[in-house]
C-alpha cells in the first residue's frame, strides 16, 4: 500500500469509523497504522521468538512439520509461534479478529509483514517471485463457517499476501463437509478427517508454477499437507505455505 492511500485509509477509518487498535481496541493508535504501538511491540517481540528446531526468529523460520514436507512443501512462513494460553497477546487477537471481521487493512499488515519471508523463501528454492512462476492460494473454510462468520479469513489473508508479492491469488480448492470439529481431533485423527474433505477445482492455475499456501493458523498441518498433496497432483511445480502462526 502506498503510504498516501494507507493514510487516507487510516483517516477514515479512525476518524469516521470510530476504529481502535485492531488488536486490543486501545482508542489511541497514534495515527500511524491501526495497531497500537504496544501491539505493534508485542508482534515483533512474537517474531523475534526462537524456533527450537533452526535457532531463528519466527519470522525467519522456514521449518515445516513432518506431514508437510511428506506432502512436498517446500517452507513454511510464519510470524509467530501461537499459543492458546497467550489468549491477549496481539497475535491470538489478530487471528480472532480475522476469524470474525472482514478486516482488509488488518490482513495487509499482517501480510507486509509475511512477504519478506515468502520473497526469501522462494529466493532459497531458486523460484522467481513473479505471476509466471508462482501464485498464491488458501485454505478455503467450509460454506456454513463462511456464512456463519461473514468472512473467509484464508482468503482475506490470501489476497493481502498476493497484493504484498504483486502476485495473483487464486481460489484453488473447494471444501466439501462443515470441518467445524476438526480442532477438537487429535493429528491421526485430523489426517482422516480432512481426506476427501478437499479438491482442486482450478487445477490449470497451479500447473507449472510454485503454489503459495495460505492459512491463517497451523495446528497439526494435517489441513495444509492435504492441501500441498492436492496441488502437486494437479501440476503444481511445487508448494510453500504461509501463515499468521504455527501452534
Ligand atoms: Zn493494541
Ligand atoms: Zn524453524
Amino acid at each position: 500500500m502506498s503510504g498516501r492511500s494507507k493514510a487516507v485509509k487510516l483517516f477514515l477509518r479512525s476518524f469516521l469509523a470510530g476504529e481502535k487498535c485492531a488488536c486490543c481496541g486501545e482508542p489511541d493508535t497514534g495515527g500511524r497504522d491501526i495497531l497500537c504501538p504496544e501491539c505493534l511491540r508485542q508482534l515483533e517481540l512474537k517474531s523475534a521468538e526462537r524456533c527450537p528446531s533452526c535457532g531463528h526468529g519466527a519470522a525467519d523460520c522456514v521449518c515445516l512439520r513432518k506431514n508437510m514436507r511428506e506432502a512436498g512443501c517446500s517452507g513454511f512462513v510464519k510470524l509467530g509461534f501461537y499459543r492458546a494460553s497467550e489468549s491477549g497477546s496481539a497475535l491470538n487477537r489478530a487471528i480472532f479478529r480475522l476469524k470474525k471481521n472482514r478486516d482488509r487493512m488488518l490482513a495487509d499488515l499482517l501480510a507486509e509483514r509475511l512477504a519478506p519471508g515468502v520473497a526469501s523463501l522462494l529466493g532459497d528454492i531458486g523460484v522467481p517471485m513473479d505471476g509466471g512462476h508462482a501464485v498464491v492460494t488458501y485454505v478455503t473454510r467450509s460454506a456454513r463457517r463462511i456464512r456463519e462468520e461473514g468472512v473467509d479469513q484464508a482468503e482475506l489473508i490470501g489476497s493481502a499476501l498476493a497484493r504484498a508479492c504483486g502476485l495473483e491469488c487464486w481460489k484453488m480448492l473447494g471444501r466439501s463437509g462443515s470441518g467445524g470439529i476438526q480442532k477438537r481431533l487429535d493429528v491421526a485423527s485430523r489426517e482422516d478427517n480432512v481426506a476427501g474433505m478437499f479438491s482442486v477445482i482450478a487445477p490449470g492455475l497451479a500447473e507449472g508454477r510454485l503454489v503459495i499456501l495460505v492459512d491463517d493458523l497451523v495446528t497439526t498441518g494435517s489441513t495444509v499437507s492435504e492441501c500441498c498433496a492436492l496441488l502437486k497432483r494437479a501440476g503444481a511445480a511445487g508448494t510453500v505455505c504461509a501463515a499468521i502462526a504455527e501452534a
